[in-house]
């Protein structure tokens, strides 16, 4: 755990400031659960606070409460730079390198005259004026909850802070199934549900929003599913055409890598989806035990993220990104066979 300058940030923060806050590419639940989490509360504490989002993020986040305040920086760029220009300085959450906000607007966070603030649970963060960052912890948002602890703010906690970071927390942890889901993050969504947090809606939000070209698209990928069992591996393929004919939306494969991770003895599963847009295949690694995917994906597909989940990318064809990934196994036979039991 880091832990760089706190007090320094606690003085800082004890007169109203101007802060934006940033979360990273592609967000996720505790990317969009933790940025709004914290925009609640420095509100609250009478700072002026803009959430900034590269670009966009699954319907079944819409709901969450201030997500209608977000900038988008590559739909909205005029306000967002705007809202930077103004800023005395920037929270960055549940990333921890700038490019992981792609490059338009990482460039324009590299010309950032004042400081950053760091708080994320990804492994190896880049340096920046301020950091909590800690690679044990479940999430992002259970780190801003502790974040607000440490500043002595525990009473501030409401109904939109809460739901704001048990989303982030549920949707980070498998619905408190990973390993990374201590006895501490229970207890801290305990605490949530007291401060306000509906439990069941969030849930129900979250898991039952499905269209029904999105279990289409479910139905589609599963029925690609191949099992390599001499390695205990199990991948999904997706391709354009296969998202088009189901009206792909965005977050419509998220999750989908973890029914390969269900199978009976299956501790590495992976998931490839073709992205035309960005001219790659979009990779997600998921496994259990002790094989590292954030290594795996680092290695060999330019990515990272945590020991047990993590994402990078291809600039091959679909084809010859599964060609090149069967062709890695080999190596991993063994650490592969013992992942389980280590
Ligand atoms: P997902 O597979 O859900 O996109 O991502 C799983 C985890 O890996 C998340 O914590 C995410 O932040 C991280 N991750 C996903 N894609 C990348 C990537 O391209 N580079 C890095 N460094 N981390 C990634
Ligand atoms: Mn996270």
């Amino acid at each position: 755990m880091v832990l760089n300058r706190f007090e320094e940030l606690r003085t800082y923060l004890s007169s109203p400031r101007n802060i934006v806050v940033i979360g990273h590419k592609n967000p996720d639940g505790d990317a969009l659960g933790s940025t709004l989490g914290l925009k609640h509360y420095l509100d609250k504490k009478g700072h002026t606070t803009q959430v900034l989002m590269p670009n966009e993020y699954p319907d079944f986040l819409h709901w969450l409460p201030g997500s209608e305040t977000v900038y988008r920086f590559d739909r909205q760029n005029n306000q967002s730079v705007k809202s930077l220009n103004r800023s005395e300085i920037v929270f960055l959450l549940d990333f921890n390198a700038l490019h992981r906000v792609g490059s338009d607007m990482q460039n324009t966070l590299e010309a950032y005259p004042n400081d950053f603030a760091l708080i994320d649970h990804h492994q190896q963060p880049d340096d920046f004026s301020y950091m909590y960052s800690d690679t044990s912890m479940s999430s992002t948002c259970e780190m801003v909850y502790n974040f607000i602890t440490m500043m002595g703010d525990e009473d501030l906690l409401d109904e939109n802070i809460a739901t704001c970071l048990y989303t982030g927390i549920m949707t980070d942890t498998g619905s408190f199934r990973f390993r990374s889901t201590t006895s501490k993050t229970h207890r801290i969504i305990a605490n949530l549900i007291d401060a306000g947090a509906k439990n069941d809606r969030i849930h129900s939000n979250v898991f039952d929003a499905n269209s029904y070209n999105r279990l289409l698209l479910l139905g589609q990928a599963l029925s690609n599913l191949q099992i390599l069992p001499e390695y205990n591996t199990a991948f999904i393929t997706l391709s354009q055409e296969e998202k088009r004919k189901f009206n792909y939306e965005k977050g419509d494969t998220e999750g989908v890598v973890n029914y390969a991770l269900s199978l009976k003895g299956i501790v590495f599963a992976v998931i490839f989806i073709e992205d035309e847009e960005q001219g790659i295949i979009k990779i997600s690694f998921r496994s259990k035990g002790s094989f590292s995917v954030n290594q795996f994906a680092r290695k060999y597909f330019n990515g990272g993220g945590h020991d047990n989940a993590a994402g990078g990318r291809s600039e091959e064809s679909l084809e010859d990104t599964i060609k090149a990934f069967k062709a890695l196994l080999p190596t991993y036979e063994n650490e592969l066979k013992n992942s389980y039991n280590a």
